[in-house]
């Protein structure tokens, strides 16, 4: 039997660039023999016509399946949602505004099928940024690094493959306040990093803010 995949994609008003995340996906995978992907998106409470992308690739490829959140809970609510409802043997956690390259996904699979659990994408630089981000986020890692009790890794997002053990891990921390990226490590289970450059937003703008960021940091 080929081993299942499931992509979930948590996306918060996304419309302009979901075509487009979609179209990038497909090309991928199509070419991974071995797997059966499908595609979950997470619309958290989207007031564009992200549902309705959502529902037009859902009714064309068999692959495709929406969550439809009640209204906007935060990417991090959004992640949950969707790992509760992946059924797979591994699910990859992808922003939907391409930042995070669909082209990485072969390597991904590639070291989970060599035996690794969590295998998550760094970032190589933070150059794009501004400086403001970059002096908060270094901040941000000198006095998480030496708070947490277990190993953290630096300038590492959600973007990464998870073997079904770690979602069920992750799925049976229910708390509401997440700080996920802290779950990976706190869940523990062999880890492998692979170097990404983040890309641009294919389109639309940011969500998060100073606040919120400062927010999900507490
Ligand atoms: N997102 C979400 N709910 C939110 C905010 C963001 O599901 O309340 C999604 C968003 O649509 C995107 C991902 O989380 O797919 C990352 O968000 P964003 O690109 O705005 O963050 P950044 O890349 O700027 O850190
Ligand atoms: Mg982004």
């Amino acid at each position: 039997m080929k081993q299942s995949v499931c992509i979930v994609v948590p996306a918060y008003n996304e419309q302009d660039g979901l075509q487009l995340f979609y179209e990038r996906v497909r090309s991928v995978i199509d070419n991974i023999e071995g797997c059966a992907f499908e595609i979950l998106f997470v619309n958290d409470g989207s007031y564009d016509g992200t549902l309705e992308i959502m529902r037009r690739l859902q009714v064309n490829d068999a692959r495709v399946s929406y969550v439809d959140l009640s209204r906007n809970f935060g990417k991090e609510a959004a992640m949950l949602a969707g790992l509760d409802h992946a059924e797979a043997d591994a699910v990859i956690i992808m922003d939907a505004d391409l930042q995070n390259p669909p082209e990485l996904i072969p390597e991904f699979v590639k070291y989970w099928q060599q035996g690794y659990k969590d295998v998550y994408g760094k970032r190589k630089s933070r150059a794009d940024e501004s400086f403001l981000k970059r002096l908060g986020t270094k901040v941000y890692y000198f006095l998480l690094t030496r708070l947490a009790h277990v190993p953290v890794q630096v300038n590492v997002g959600d973007f990464r493959l998870l073997d079904s053990k770690c979602v069920a891990a992750l799925k049976q921390m229910r708390e509401t306040q997440r700080y996920t990226k802290g779950m990976f490590s706190w869940i523990g289970y062999s880890k492998k990093e692979v170097l990404f450059e983040v890309a641009p937003r294919a389109a639309g703008t940011t969500k998060w803010n100073y606040a919120k960021l400062f927010n999900l940091a507490i």
